[in-house]
């Protein structure tokens, strides 16, 4: 399998060089040259099937040439070993949990199939690839904790100093070895800004191997169709039409998702449940795409103003704006809307969604207003402890904390301050 740049599809390389670069060299998305789909028996068979299995032949044919299968079975065992429930809440509605792994978000899935897989690569190579990412919270956790002691890789991870949660800064800034963590005076987007100039700079791109492990590396985008696949498995048997609702950022995960549907996986209708942040909301209405600033909300993993993976999606779609709204919605809903839902499926079930999943649900809801006949699943992308704050405020509760969490929180933290590329620079020089 070759991938091309969405900036010029004569412009081919392997799923391994892909990965390795993170992003083409005329800065476009890397994007499969073909995808085919599965045999339809693979989605019929009765019996629930081995998630590994699944895993192994949805995603073997972007990797086959660069990967031995024993090797990509064993990658798969490495970042599936946890469970993905679907648990319903209301008459066809009902969650996907996706928060079960090391960090509690979905993050995990892609983090861990990358970091194998570029450890794999990096083998006998004799120059160290670096892992440089900009983190608004959830993204430093997993790429931590799944490149964490992988030989050949060291990561480097750039996050906004007082504007994570604590949990996430213990995720980020105590496991040490391998991973770097740099606290950096400003926002978010300053950190993106800084990552997105280290690639540009010759100076240091000559010196080290530097590579994203955003939601544009290849492998961290393509594996997080496996659990699509997983909750179709899950829900097949009541016969209805199944819709997604996910909750989107950068809007990876859902793209990822459509992959699965070209796969030939049925699905009805994909739902992209935003925060305030609604640049594709209001595409999929006008039909015209404006980045703004991202604006800052309590589902703060999809306070994205310019969501990096839209363009593979309208590439998908092959920019037909008629062909992507018959398969596509999207809404948007402010962080007061967003923490009812919370509020009322607590009271009304006892589930607690953490914000992201809350817009998930909201999303979803708003689709089945017109589509009553469908069974939705929404994701839920994050543990609420992960939001504790967030929790504890809307619905007076306080969460237990999970023994995963507990045993980041007790460890000491770790982190370079930087302010400035010029301080960024000179780090990444040494050495
Ligand atoms: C990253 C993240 C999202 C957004 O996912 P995208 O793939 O960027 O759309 C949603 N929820 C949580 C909790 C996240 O960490």
């Amino acid at each position: 399998m070759r991938f091309y740049s969405l900036n010029n599809q004569n412009f081919k390389v392997s799923f391994k060089e892909a990965v390795i670069a993170g992003i083409a060299p005329d800065r476009g998305l890397y994007f499969p040259e073909k995808i085919s789909p599965l045999s339809p028996a693979f989605f019929q068979a009765k019996e629930t099937n081995d998630p590994h299995q699944t895993a192994f032949e949805a995603i073997h044919q972007f990797v086959n040439e660069d990967i031995p299968d024993a090797v990509l079975k064993e990658i798969i065992a490495n970042t599936l070993d946890f469970g993905f429930p679907v648990v319903e809440l209301e008459e066809n509605v009902a969650t996907l949990e996706l928060f079960h792994g090391p960090t509690m978000a979905f993050k995990d899935v892609g983090a861990r199939f990358m970091a194998n897989c570029l450890g794999y690569f990096s083998q006998n190579q004799k120059e160290e690839v670096t892992v440089l990412v900009a983190t608004s919270g959830d993204t430093g956790g997993a790429v931590a904790n799944g490149f964490l002691g992988v030989e050949g890789v060291k990561v480097v991870i750039l996050y906004p100093s007082g504007k994570v949660s604590e949990i996430q800064e213990k995720q980020l800034t105590t496991l040490g070895q391998n991973i770097e963590a740099l606290e950096v005076t400003g926002s978010f987007d300053d950190c993106q800004n800084m990552v997105k100039t280290a690639f540009l700079d010759s100076d240091i791109t000559e010196h080290r191997k530097l590579t994203s492990a955003n939601s544009i590396n290849v492998a961290r985008w393509l594996p997080q169709l496996f659990y699509f696949l997983f909750a179709y498995e899950q829900v097949k048997s009541k016969g209805k039409k199944v819709v997604f609702s996910v909750p989107s950022g950068n809007f990876g995960n859902i793209c990822a998702g459509m992959v699965a549907q070209k796969l030939g996986m049925p699905v009805g209708h994909f739902i992209a449940s935003t925060n305030v942040n609604n640049v594709v909301p209001k595409f999929m209405e006008k039909g015209t795409y404006e980045p703004m600033a991202s604006i800052a909300t309590i589902s703060n993993a999809m306070d994205v103003g310019d969501p990096s993976n839209f363009v593979r999606i309208r590439h998908l779609y092959q920019n037909d704006f008629v062909a992507l709204q018959k398969n596509l919605s999207s809404y948007s809903f402010s962080d007061l809307t967003t923490q009812e839902a919370m509020k009322q499926v607590h009271t009304n079930t006892g589930y607690v969604m953490d914000p992201h999943g809350a817009v998930g649900y909201l999303g979803l809801k708003e689709y089945q207003k017109k589509h009553p006949d469908t069974y939705g699943i929404f994701l839920e992308t994050a543990h609420p402890v992960k939001f504790l704050d967030v929790v504890e405020d809307t619905l007076g509760i306080s969460p237990e904390i999970p023994p995963q969490i507990q045993k980041v929180m007790g460890k000491e933290k770790k982190s370079i301050k930087i302010a400035s590329y010029a301080e960024l620079k000179s780090l990444l020089l040494e050495s």
